[in-house]
């Protein structure tokens, strides 16, 4: 594989991580750095404790045969990321994501439903430390974004540790 090496600069002309582009059409080599919207980055929903422990590469070129390129992964991330949490953001501050693109493998490692927006980058689970928290992570987004599904879980537990929400496909 020959890959070329980019410089990107930013506006401010600060040089950021370089990556590699092996194709004009298809980034196959992630940068976990990469932002996503001024708060999120890429790396924070590719990272999973359970794919380490596996051995598991959580990115859709490592997965072909489910279907999603990395292009189209990052698309749909930039949109739940802009749409979602942005906005929850907003109000309530720092915002830990704890579970967010999973490629097929992982999501049946973690219990995930085989339909999961998790799949295609389209849901994230967001970390609360206590039911309160929850329900009122769960009334912002209600109110203040477009989000498709909102689950405060896991479903029948007393005590609830996150919140997952996702954005519809286009
Ligand atoms: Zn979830």
């Amino acid at each position: 594989m020959s890959g070329k090496e980019l410089r990107i600069r930013n506006q401010s002309g600060a040089e950021q991580s370089p990556f590699y582009i092996y194709s004009e059409t298809m980034q196959t080599t992630m940068n976990y750095e990469q932002r996503l919207s001024p708060h999120f980055t890429l790396g924070e929903f590719l990272r999973s404790g359970t794919a380490i422990r596996h051995n598991i590469r959580n990115v859709p070129s490592a997965h072909p045969q489910d279907g999603l390129t990395n292009d189209e992964l990052i698309a749909n991330l930039t949109r739940l990321c802009t749409e979602v949490l942005e906005p929850l953001r907003r109000r309530v501050g720092r915002v830990t994501i704890t579970s967010g693109y999973r490629c097929k493998e992982l999501n049946a490692r973690v219990g995930g439903v085989p339909k999961s927006h998790h799949l295609q980058g389209l849901a994230a689970d967001i970390y609360v430390s206590s039911t309160a928290m929850a329900e009122r992570y769960a009334q912002l987004l209600r109110l203040y974004t477009p989000c498709d599904e909102l689950i405060i879980e896991p479903v029948g537990d007393r005590r609830k540790r996150w919140v997952h929400v996702s954005v519809k496909q286009k």
